[in-house]
């Protein structure tokens, strides 16, 4: 893989660990990006990442590529919300909403640490977002997986990106119907990322 990253590298683009590869339409075609945690949409208010670049690890990206190519067949497109979370924006997170049922303390690794975990939606296919069950990390009886609370068409998307998630090996969670982790997340150790001088 050495090379690859020599690739990227000479290419100017950003690695933020030699265990993560950047995610951009490039390597997932058809990809939106819209890092909430770039932006102050998002439940602490401010920008926690200084800049919108997205890691995760070769085997994630590899899988949603799949998930990409399944989706467009269906007239959507994928959105990537968060990937790889630093356990500095964790534990910005946990400060703005300190509960253990939707967000992971800092004293444990989270899933989104292991390059694992992606949180994801649904865009048209002129890269609009759809509307969905909830809004990322709305914490309430809209995000779980019971859509029976939600309009009807919103209810049908979750489910179809649902499906698409699942047929590409990942494993959802029954309380936020945006988080997906690879089938075998705890093979794989942290990525704390704060030793990294990017910031992020
Ligand atoms: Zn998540």
């Amino acid at each position: 893989m050495a090379w690859l990253f020599l690739l990227l590298a000479s290419a100017g683009m950003a690695i933020a660990d030699e265990r993560l590869l950047e995610v951009t339409p490039e390597t997932i075609p058809g990809l939106v990006l819209d890092l909430r945690y770039a932006s102050t949409n998002n439940i602490t208010g401010k920008a926690l990442y200084p800049e919108a670049r997205a890691y995760l690890r070769p085997e994630t990206i590899q899988k949603l590529r799949k998930v990409a190519k399944n989706l467009q067949e269906e007239g959507y497109r994928l959105v990537i919300w968060d990937a790889w979370r630093p356990a500095s924006a964790q534990k910005a997170l946990w400060e703005a909403k300190p509960e253990g049922r939707f967000l992971t303390p800092p004293s444990k690794i989270s899933r989104h640490n292991r390059g694992t975990s992606v949180d994801v939606t649904l865009a048209d296919r002129n890269g609009n977002i759809l509307e969905m069950p909830s809004d990322h990390d709305e914490f309430n009886a809209k995000a779980d997986e019971d859509f029976s609370d939600v309009p009807k068409e919103a209810a049908k998307r979750a489910r179809t990106l649902r499906a698409a998630m699942f047929q590409a090996g990942f494993s959802g969670v029954p309380d936020e119907w945006w988080h997906y982790d690879l089938r075998d997340w705890r093979d794989y150790e942290a990525i704390k990322g704060d030793e990294m001088g990017a910031g992020r």
